[in-house]
């Protein structure tokens, strides 16, 4: 469902971030991307929803090409991806509520389905009884949840995961990954990228490890290397 051939990127084309990379992703992985800061994991997340565009090979998302997809329909397709952050990006002035029910209403959804919808994935999420807190009145592990709700509302098929535990203590971290693996189990493709090797081994599904823009291993399960 995710294939990157033979892709090259470039950030104001000095530097290659991204340096030769064939990676294959089926649907209903759960895919950690490990390596130190710098190593190009998020920018490989970034070339999934073409917030960047390779210098050179391709980006293959369900079958299309991303280079192919005209900057009109990038909203679908960002829907399609859903994306969480280490610094969650959640409106201040909202409730939990709200900010998951802001993401409908932008892309035109009636109160009925807004109504019908938010609470759905404020408890799957475990937020039932947040739902009326703002940001400043939910710890850090409830506002990543509130930010993984947002992404869910838009039922993704792929959930992109960028350091998602790194304003988390370990407890909240661990819930965190725990809700991303239900996730995962409902359907949903997850990839999360992360420099915590404690939070990666704590899963136990397929390794992909980075250093300077390339793949250095592939570890699809346990004691299994495929690089
Ligand atoms: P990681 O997510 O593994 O920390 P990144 O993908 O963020 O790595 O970064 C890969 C490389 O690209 C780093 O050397 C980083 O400094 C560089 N880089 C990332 N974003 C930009 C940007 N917007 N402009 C210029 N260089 C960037």
């Amino acid at each position: 469902m995710i294939e990157y051939k033979g892709v090259y990127t470039t950030y104001d084309n000095k530097f290659e971030a991204i340096n030769g990379i064939d990676l294959h992703i089926k649907y209903g992985e759960f895919v950690s991307l490990i390596g130190p800061n710098g190593a190009g994991k998020s920018t490989l997340l970034r070339l999934l929803t073409k917030e960047i565009t390779p210098n050179k090979g391709e980006v293959v998302v369900d079958g299309i090409s991303i280079a192919e997809i005209p900057d009109k329909d990038l909203p679908v397709l960002r829907r399609k991806v859903g994306t969480i952050f280490q610094d969650f990006k959640l409106l201040t002035n909202k409730t939990a509520f709200e900010n998951v029910a802001f993401a409908l209403e932008v892309c035109g959804a009636s109160e009925q389905e807004i109504s019908d919808d938010v609470p759905k994935v404020l408890h799957i999420v475990g937020l039932s009884d947040k739902a009326d807190n703002f940001p400043n009145q939910l710890s850090g592990g409830e506002r990543q949840r509130v930010a993984i709700a947002r992404a869910l509302i838009h039922r993704p098929t792929i959930l992109l995961a960028d350091e998602p535990t790194g304003n988390l203590d370990l407890l909240n971290s661990y819930d965190v990954v725990k809700l991303l693996l239900k996730i995962n189990e409902l359907g949903t493709t997850v990839i999360l990228a992360t420099h915590n090797r404690e939070v990666v081994n704590s899963i136990g599904r397929r390794v992909v490890s980075m250093e300077n823009g390339k793949i250095v291993r592939d570890q699809i399960e346990a004691g299994k290397y495929i690089i």
